[in-house]
């Protein structure tokens, strides 16, 4: 029984190796490939390759950061920006987060902040030795904030997490503070589970 050729099949175990990319999808993908204009899988490889190449964890936050040819440690465009509120630090626990609060309404976060990489869950195995914490404390001991924003989520993990590292951001003379949770902005209070109904009642504040 023929099947495609191996440059295909390779390609395809490479799709298959995708989130989300089951065994259609990668025959899909692999036909568009295939079948597209060569420039359109040329830019793909070389997109790809520059990713990997030059893409690193910023020295000092954790987030995505450029590499250029030659340098070994590597700010990101935050962690260089001089105009940043350095006194104000936003904790969070992946990369793409800092994405988001970025691009929050007023204007976005201008603090910096510190990707965690993770969220602390014994059950999975990860302690804080699999996370950022240590570069945490490292960067705390050289030029600490006045405060630091545990922006983790309401899950038991990130619960956990802003419990564990609370008290060691807190014996370093470093004020804590957790987001707000409550209301999506612009709904109804029809579609509000009880336990965010309980957060916003908690967290309220005087207008
Ligand atoms: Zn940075």
């Amino acid at each position: 029984m023929a099947d495609y050729p191996p440059s295909f099949t390779d390609l395809l175990a490479a799709l298959r190796q995708l989130p989300s990319v089951g065994a259609r999808s990668a025959e899909r993908l692999a036909l568009f490939l295939v079948d597209a204009k060569p420039e359109v899988g040329a830019r793909l490889a070389s997109a790809l390759v520059a990713v990997a190449r030059n893409i690193v964890p910023c020295r000092d936050c954790g987030f995505y950061a450029e590499r250029e040819e030659g340098e070994s440690e590597v700010l990101c465009p935050i962690c260089r920006d001089a105009g940043r509120d350095g006194s104000l630090w936003c904790l969070v626990e992946r990369a793409d987060d800092v994405v988001k609060f970025e691009k929050a309404a007023g204007g976005g976060f201008r603090g910096l902040y510190h990707v965690l990489g993770g969220k602390l869950s014994p059950l999975e195995g990860i302690g804080p030795e699999e996370l950022r914490v240590a570069p945490l404390l490292a960067r705390l001991g050289t030029r600490p904030p006045k405060e630091v924003i545990l922006a983790l989520g309401t899950d038991v993990e990130g619960e956990t997490t802003a419990l564990y590292l609370a008290p060691l951001l807190k014996e370093r003379g470093v004020a804590v503070s957790r987001l707000a949770t409550g209301l999506p902005a612009g709904g109804g209070l029809e579609f509000a589970d009880s336990v965010t109904l309980g957060y916003a009642l908690a967290g309220r504040r005087e207008i």
